[in-house]
């Protein structure tokens, strides 16, 4: 077990030092860890709290992630709810009155096919989550897991972190050297203010309240169908509701709700907002007030530090949580940092490429904000009606109004558009081609320059995703492609970048024509589209487009082949291989 705790147990250096051992800092040091990199994260608590469930929403790119270094399964086995339970968010006046509008395969979650990722999304609290990441840490022989310590200050010219003990019970702190410094220590990040970096943005005009409680007779009360998120629009108390576990522990945010103190009153808006009497027991566990916060940092830090220390995290952003997507914007982050990170350090890009976390990633938080923001205008409050509830023509014409008006949520319970649809093209490191069809709800697989490379299954039911520590080609073999690829493998081969090269056959490159609309198409390690035949750049035949793309993907110059001097390491996995999929 690699997971230690206290000051004395902080190793005097790695390669990556990570702040923060949340979900973006953890799931980094396993993406890492997977490719034989050393990290020692530094955590402040021992134990995960499962009194604050705050992110339940764990999207299908996230999932498809998580089953990059092999913990899917476990998420889904950790999960209270499996995705059977429900797949809808439904709008009510109560968990006992009408229905006014149900949002079916929300938040990506399918019982069942699905095409557009290899994984359905999957509602599971966010300390479940933790656990998952924390004990595939703890069996990580890469990994030093340091719990009961935090990062005080980063210090990027000594390429150190100041650690101290989390209780303060210790006057002195020690120092970690490192390679990296990561900080991914939330919203309040010491690393973002030792690098100076400012927060900007806004806070929601109202706060909101959130309760997690236990009671053994409100499930048999509900005669709203399963949903994973009730909605109730309510005169007395409006917000959204949930069971936890099939045990009777539940969650509620009571939106626009100032703090409320007593636990009694705390149970009597729940019972408000459920429609039901005093006969049914609600046991207040934890209650927790908050206001969305829609901020964004003015760096990630790689500029700051001579590309030695970086923002990952809420510690770059922070969203609301309307439509959920803090938790999986942070994946998202560790992921993009994680395989640049690994380029530099195996020696197969030079570190500038580095920068271009920041140039991909900001802006896609930029994006995850304002359409969170924009689903905040919108709550359960904001549709009262003194009539919803009524059992007369009246009240049916009021739910048919609001029925209509609830459209405006759609971009909050499907937005593939954001999930999969988040895009790099026109930045440094792809190539230059079309600008993608962009839209938060709507999903459009394009096989462009920055966009995620369009999913579809092969006829052997497997994800044509490839597992891979490096990039990827695809070729479609047909009777009008005959692609010449040595150009383009003996550039990763004098580069020593890590390449595949998958041949796509019979109904399998049919497939991959109609999705992809290419027969050969180049793919970065975080599957994000680097060129296609079509749009490779600076080359006269597409072979030679696609060298010069390879190397615009790890910032290394044309017709150069010199080894970054950052890293003595060659990375074990620089070889080019041919793989057959049908
Ligand atoms: C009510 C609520 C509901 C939410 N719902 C959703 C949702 O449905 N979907 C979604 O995607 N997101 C949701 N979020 C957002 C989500 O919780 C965050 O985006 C996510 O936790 C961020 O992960 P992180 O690892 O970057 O930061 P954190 O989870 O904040 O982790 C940071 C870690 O750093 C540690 N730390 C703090 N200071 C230091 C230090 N000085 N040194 C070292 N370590 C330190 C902390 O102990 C913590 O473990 C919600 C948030 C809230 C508040």
């Amino acid at each position: 077990m690699t997971i230690v705790h206290g000051l004395d147990q902080v190793p005097v250096c790695t390669t990556v030092a990570i702040a923060g051992g949340g979900p973006s800092g953890t799931y980094l040091a396993l993406r890492l860890a997977a490719a034989g990199i050393d990290s020692v994260v530094l955590e402040p608590r021992a134990e995960i709290d499962h009194l604050r469930p705050r992110a339940k929403t764990t999207n299908a790119r996230t999932m498809s992630l998580l089953a990059g270094i092999g913990l899917a399964q476990a998420i889904r086995e950790k999960a209270s709810l499996p995705v059977s339970y429900s797949q809808d968010v439904i709008f009510c006046t109560s968990l006992k009155g009408h229905e006014l509008r149900r949002f079916h395969q929300a938040f990506q979650l399918v019982d069942g096919d699905y095409e557009l990722s290899p994984e359905v999304g999957q509602q599971i609290p966010q300390p479940q989550v933790e656990e998952v990441l924390r004990e595939a840490a703890a069996h990580s022989e890469h990994i030093t897991y340091v719990t009961g310590v935090r990062a005080q200050e980063a210090d990027p010219s000594a390429s150190a972190v100041r650690v101290v003990a989390a209780d303060d019970s210790q006057d002195a702190g020690v120092d970690l050297e490192a390679e990296w410094i990561i900080g991914a220590d939330g919203g309040a990040s010491r690393v973002r203010k030792a690098l100076g970096i400012d927060f900007r943005g806004t806070s929601a005009p109202r706060p909101n309240f959130n309760v997690v409680f236990t009671s053994a007779k409100l499930r048999e009360q509900v005669s709203i169908d399963p949903a994973v998120q009730w909605w109730i629009v309510n005169e007395a108390i409006s917000g959204m509701i949930g069971e936890l576990d099939r045990d009777g522990t539940w969650w509620a945010i009571l939106q626009g709700c100032d703090p409320i103190e007593d636990p009694a009153e705390v149970a009597a808006a729940i019972r408000a907002m459920a429609g039901v009497g005093p006969d049914v027991d609600i046991e207040v566990l934890a209650t927790d007030s908050w206001t969305a916060r829609m901020l964004l940092a003015d760096s990630y830090g790689g500029k700051e530090s001579d590309r030695r220390v970086f923002l990952i995290g809420d510690a770059a952003h922070l969203n609301p949580p309307w439509g959920g997507h803090g938790f999986n914007t942070c994946i998202s982050d560790a992921e993009n940092l994680a395989w640049k990170l690994i380029a530099v350090h195996d020696g197969w890009a030079d570190p500038g490429l580095l920068d271009s976390y920041e140039e991909e990633r900001r802006p896609v938080a930029a994006r995850m904000i304002a359409d969170a923001a924009a689903n905040g205008k919108a709550l359960a409050y904001d549709f009262i009606d003194p009539l919803l509830d009524a059992d007369n023509a009246r009240g049916e014409s009021v739910r048919a109004r609001v029925h209509e008006a609830l459209a405006v949520k759609t971009s909050e319970f499907h937005s593939e558009g954001l999930v999969l649809g988040y895009e790099y093209a026109g930045t440094s490191r792809v190539a230059a081609g079309p600008k993608p069809f962009v839209d938060s709800v709507e999903y459009r697989p394009q096989a462009l320059p920055g966009c995620l490379l369009p999913h579809f299954r092969l006829t052997n039911g497997a994800s044509v995703y490839p597992d891979a520590h490096g990039f990827t080609l695809f070729v479609t073999d047909g009777p009008a492609v005959h692609l010449a690829t040595e150009s383009l493998e003996r550039t990763a081969r004098e580069h020593a970048i890590p390449l595949q090269i998958v041949h796509l056959t019979g109904a399998d490159a049919d497939a991959a024509r109609v999705r992809w609309g290419e027969d050969t198409v180049l793919v970065r390690p975080d599957l994000h589209i680097a060129a296609t035949a079509s749009t490779g750049t600076g080359g006269t035949t597409p072979d030679k487009a696609l060298s010069s793309a390879l190397l615009k993907a790890v910032k290394r110059p044309t017709g150069s082949s010199t080894a970054n001097s950052h890293s003595s390491t060659q990375s074990p996995h620089a070889t080019t291989h041919h793989r057959e999929a049908s």
